[in-house]
């Protein structure tokens, strides 16, 4: 095992809020989400049934092009109902990359099944696509991709290879509402599509998530597992041990008010990496965050690469720009890192991952974010770099 402090420091370098502190994210609740919480408030429907929750899905399904959507608590628990709905047991087997957010395999380990993990792509910073198949085995049911920081995974080859093997394909775009793929939007080319609302995604309903289907079966599923295996036909009756996974309709309203203003979220975060990359791109030693033409990153984190020639470290780097009030992030800690997977499922290396760990760092992203704070930090980093 790469010693994890060779990696990362065990802490955060301290924040000066005394100078201009610029937040990693912060979500932009100007539209009508006040508005709709009221509603939700004076009407007293502020459990899980009401009309709001209705309205999200529908409206952020059509957005994804997708037929049935499903809101839920968050992120993780779309992830757990879409391997309940496929049946995963204990014993089965799940691919998914290492370089993700922890939530991904959790997920994986709830329904009692293995995480089997995959190392990155160097160039996608996705699941490294050539390294899957030598993972697959009687016991695999299913491919998780996930779209790291909004770019998406290559979609083409994960499909061609889970119709080989009969494999489901489920995409965690927690971080990629509205990326697009060869263009389609992202959460419509699996089987399943997972997405978050927690305070820092692209869009936010404080807590939440939705799972996206086209499979009608799927679907039906889904509603009765996200609703404690509720039989439709009859009250308090359960053939299926489901969850209480039900979004609110507060949380609904905050995400229909949301999904009103998606498109200009996208607009923005777009706009801000064509800024961050015009200051960056001549920099040395700055690598600059995967984007090709067939493609639409959405730049959920606007995440980039320290390498050695550049003229401090990263984690100096992060010091330096937290003493002048920039919050940054460092990069995922990759799974077969994690004390909690780490014996259990550690086989194999997986050097791209833990490069990308000891070099990564995500730069305030926020939809409050200003051209100015992106013209600061460029060229505090700038400055460092001479
Ligand atoms: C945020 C995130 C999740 C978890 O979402 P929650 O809503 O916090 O449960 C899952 N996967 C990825 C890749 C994420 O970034």
């Amino acid at each position: 095992m790469n010693d994890i402090k060779n990696i990362l420091p065990d802490f955060e370098p301290p924040l000066n809020k005394n100078r201009s502190y610029i937040p990693v994210c912060e979500p932009d609740l100007e539209g009508n989400e006040l508005k709709y919480i009221t509603d939700c408030v004076k009407s007293t429907w502020i459990s899980s049934l009401g009309l709001y929750v209705n309205k999200f899905e529908k409206s952020f399904s059509s957005f994804c092009n997708v037929k049935f959507g499903i809101a839920c608590t968050s992120g993780t628990s779309a992830l757990h109902l879409a391997l309940a709905a496929i049946g995963l047991r204990p014993g089965e087997e799940v691919i998914l990359p290492t370089f993700t957010m922890i939530a991904t395999a959790n997920a994986v380990t709830y329904a009692g099944a293995t995480p089997v993990f995959i190392d990155a792509n160097p160039n996608t910073w996705n699941i490294d696509v050539d390294k899957i198949e030598e993972k697959i085995n009687n016991k695999t049911r299913a491919i998780i991709v996930v779209h790291t920081y909004g770019y998406p995974a290559d979609m083409d080859k994960v499909i061609a290879i889970a119709k080989k093997h009969r494999l489901f394909v489920i995409e965690d775009a927690a971080e990629a509402h509205g990326a697009e793929y060869k263009g389609k939007k992202v959460g419509s080319l699996g089987d399943i599509a997972c997405f978050s609302f927690y305070g820092n995604k692209i869009i936010t309903t404080g807590e939440g998530g939705m799972l996206l289907t086209n499979n009608e079966k799927i679907a039906r599923i889904v509603r009765i597992l996200c609703d404690h295996g509720f039989s439709k036909k009859r009250h308090f009756w359960h053939q299926y041990i489901g969850f209480n996974y039900r979004m609110t309709n507060l949380q609904a309203a905050i995400g229909l008010a949301q999904v009103e203003r998606v498109d200009k979220f996208i607009k923005n975060r777009i706009e801000h990496a064509q800024l961050y990359k015009f200051f960056l791109e001549k920099i040395k030693g700055i690598i600059l965050p995967p984007d090709t033409r067939d493609r639409k990153n959405v730049f959920w984190m606007y995440s980039i690469l320290i390498s050695d020639d550049f003229k401090i470290n990263r984690n100096q780097l992060r010091i330096q720009l937290a003493s002048e009030g920039i919050e940054t992030r460092t990069f995922f800690i990759p799974m077969h890192l994690q004390p909690v997977y780490y014996k259990k499922y550690y086989l194999g290396k997986f050097p791209v991952s833990e490069d990308l760990c000891r070099k990564g760092v995500c730069l305030p992203s926020g939809a409050m974010l200003k051209k100015n704070h992106i013209k600061l930090i460029a060229s505090l980093i700038k400055n460092i770099s001479t």
